[in-house]
């Protein structure tokens, strides 16, 4: 976790921009960095994501299934492991 938390820090003070990670542990997201700045290869196993509504809900837990609703607009929530952040990064510009 240590590292996690100095590469937010790097972020933090603009020598780092972003961070691409293939981990899918979810502690990269508990050492808070900001949704912009992070880029899940592989999604994450603790964040449960609306496809929906575009909310996410970071849990303590692995997610092995999708039994919640979203509170925001009540579709089935899903694990960021399934769809990952392919997408995401080819539509933003990074470098
Ligand atoms: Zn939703």
């Amino acid at each position: 976790m240590k590292t996690h938390l100095a590469l937010k820090k790097l972020v933090d003070i603009g020598k780092v921009s972003c961070v691409m990670t293939e981990n899918n542990d979810g502690l990269h997201s508990l050492a808070g960095f900001k949704k912009d700045t992070l880029f899940e290869f592989q999604g994450n196993r603790m964040t449960e994501y609306c496809y929906k509504c575009d909310s996410s809900v970071m849990r303590h837990f692995i997610i092995n299934d999708a039994i919640r609703k979203c509170v925001a607009c009540g579709s089935n929530l899903s694990s960021r492991i399934t769809k990952g952040e392919i997408k995401k990064l080819a539509t933003k510009a990074m470098f």
